[in-house]
């Protein structure tokens, strides 16, 4: 895909110089060269090659939306009637949309084109992309490198240069991470920004969809689309919808990051450095940079993975094999129906995740566990929410490393449970927060420098990113 944004990718459209017809044809071919990379878990050709012909007319008569002819890929979690979604299990292999998510309908109703669905770790849970049933997705980059995870092929698509933007899902740095890994832009919108009707759930007080494009101007632009009150989920902002269209900002800004995040051991010295010599740069332009404290950073994962496997627990009960899901065949009665449904149709990590959050939330333990990580979630929300009243918006390293290398043997999860350390501060607290590519990396990878801002305070994350990508 040879255009850098939508903005250029309009002129050709509107100036004739192409189709939305030849734009799908060129992403179908392209998908097919880049096959090797397991992306797509499954291309919608005939969706696709409809819709652009629908657009092309709407090109012609001048009446077609704001994201006409822009192609885009969905991860594995967002339902789109009647095509198939799975979240990467074997639980949901078969399984087919009853309806569309409203992220997907806001979409296709500004004139975007759906191209497929991407793979994930499965039910979004993971850091790497190998949770998934059909295999991990791998980094374009660098086929022996993971993509990230958890909406890796939808990072991917857009890396690969088959798609113009993708959307994710977010939960604890699932957007970010893959940005920051593939060197493309994504973000995290606000808790209740964007709708969660129709998007498979996880942690149902952490999921956010949001979009991954090659610019910050196409993360703003589609992210305003998706966004906006949504009657099928009450959890979603009635809010209106600020415009979120790039702006230079009229004024310096004000930034911190946290002493505890650069001074972290885990940390490669040389993201450290570059953060730094960003921060100089940011204050000879006039901008303020300040170190904050921030005490809380070794209980964010904690906090994090213990709340998010009891919403899990609860979320994923329904894959019984007889509401939904896969059906065990080798079963005698009720109980081994449930049970041999679950065990052959979930893997590994989402068992064990399951186990963990039945755990947390048991008689017993709930107060210990659950109920402390709710009271801890409240008062990390409650800091960040009061430094962003001293400063515009906080920055640091999206992740602590580049890729990593796919097919690492982890005896302990928890090592993988770490990479998560930078990125769940913001769905812990609710706030929107984005990657930018940032590098290279001497090893020649790209990383991210991540932006957090206020509750739907959008606009000014998008201007806060755009004072740092223009560095
Ligand atoms: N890596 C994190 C996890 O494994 C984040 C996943 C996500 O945001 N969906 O839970």
């Amino acid at each position: 895909m040879t255009y850098p944004s939508i903005e250029s990718l309009h002129s050709a459209l509107y100036a004739g110089e192409t189709t939305c017809a030849k734009l799908v044809e060129a992403s179908l071919v392209r998908a097919e060269e880049k096959s090797d990379l397991n992306i797509f878990i499954e291309l919608f050709p005939e969706t696709a090659r409809a819709q652009a012909l629908a657009v092309d007319q709407k090109i012609q008569s001048q009446t077609a939306g704001p994201l006409a002819g822009v192609i885009v890929a969905l991860k594995d979690n967002l339902c789109f009637k009647g095509h198939g979604v799975s979240a990467s299990s074997n639980m949901l292999r078969d399984f087919e949309s009853q309806f569309t998510a409203t992220v997907v309908q806001k979409l296709i109703d500004a004139d975007a084109i759906i191209l497929g669905r991407t793979g994930c770790d499965e039910f979004a849970m993971g850091s790497s992309n190998e949770t998934s049933a059909y295999g991990p997705v791998k980094n374009p980059l660098d086929p022996s490198l993971t993509p990230g995870g958890s909406s890796g092929g939808s990072a991917s698509a857009v890396a690969a240069g088959i798609c113009h933007a993708a959307l994710g899902s977010d939960t604890g740095g699932s957007i970010r991470q893959p940005a920051a890994f593939t060197g493309t832009y994504g973000v995290k919108p606000t808790y209740g920004r964007v709708s969660r009707h129709g998007v498979i759930a996880y942690a149902s007080s952490f999921d956010q969809v949001g979009p991954f494009a090659k610019c910050l101007d196409d993360l703003a632009k589609i992210t305003e689309v998706i966004s906006g009150a949504d009657a099928y989920d009450t959890t979603c902002s009635d809010r209106a919808v600020p415009s979120m269209a790039l702006a230079q900002a009229d004024r310096p800004f004000s930034f911190a990051y946290y002493k505890e995040v650069l001074d972290n051991p885990a940390l490669d010295p040389e993201i450290r450095d570059y953060f730094f010599a960003q921060v100089q740069k940011l204050e000879a332009a006039g901008h303020r940079v300040e170190a904050m404290d921030f005490p809380y950073l070794d209980a964010l994962v904690p906090i994090y993975y213990i709340l998010t496997t009891a919403e899990a627990s609860s979320n994923l009960a329904r894959y019984d094999g007889v509401h939904v899901g896969h059906r065990s065949e080798n079963a005698s009665d009720l109980e081994s129906l449930y049970k041999k449904s679950r065990s052959e149709g979930f893997g590994e990590e989402v068992q064990r995740r399951i186990l963990l959050g039945t755990f947390v939330l048991s008689a017993g333990y709930f107060d210990a566990f659950y109920g402390k990580a709710q009271k801890a979630r409240r008062v990390v929300r409650d800091a960040t929410l009061e430094a962003l009243q001293q400063v515009d918006a906080l920055i640091g390293p999206t992740t602590p490393h580049t890729a990593f290398p796919l097919g690492q043997e982890y005896t302990d999860p928890t090592v993988l449970y770490l990479e998560d350390i930078f990125t769940v501060q913001a769905p812990i607290a609710g706030i929107p927060a984005v990657s930018i590519p940032a590098g290279p990396h001497s090893n020649g990878l790209p990383f991210g420098i991540q932006i957090m801002a206020g509750p739907f305070d959008e606009p000014k994350l998008f201007q806060a990113a755009h004072i740092l990508d223009r560095l």
